[in-house]
């Protein structure tokens, strides 16, 4: 499968990661677009927020469980935003599920 994603969790792609374990995977954004501004995956490959489903939605949940110890070893003490890009209108890039953690700065009000 072309997917960059998958690769990485694969190791065949490098990157910078923050947090694994054995159902999900964080990592630095190659491009930051906030100080701390780190990507979590799924291990298993979910196109998008739209596939997510009764029989996958477990992993979403150890992912939101997860979120706060990854954003607390990132130092990210004042707050943060977590964000999903599903489908073109929200430009998704990369077709698996990620969530992105931003932070390190205010953010502005508007999300859109
Ligand atoms: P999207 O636009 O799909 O919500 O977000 C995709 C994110 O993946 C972008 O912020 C982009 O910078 C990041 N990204 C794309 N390719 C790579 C890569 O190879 N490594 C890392 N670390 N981030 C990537
Ligand atoms: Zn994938």
């Amino acid at each position: 499968m072309d997917c960059i994603f998958c690769k990485i969790i694969a190791g065949e792609i490098p990157s910078s990661k923050v947090y694994e374990d054995d159902q999900i995977l964080a990592f630095n954004d190659i491009n930051p677009q906030t100080p701390v501004h780190i990507l979590v995956i799924p291990k298993r490959h979910i196109r998008s927020m739209d596939e997510v489903t009764s029989e996958n939605s477990a992993v979403v949940a150890h992912i939101f469980e997860t979120i706060p110890k990854i954003a607390a070893k990132a130092g990210l003490t004042n707050g943060y935003r977590v964000i999903s890009n599903c489908g073109d209108d929200a430009c998704q890039s990369v077709k698996h599920l990620h969530f992105h953690i931003m932070g390190g700065r205010q953010l502005p009000e508007n999300m859109g």
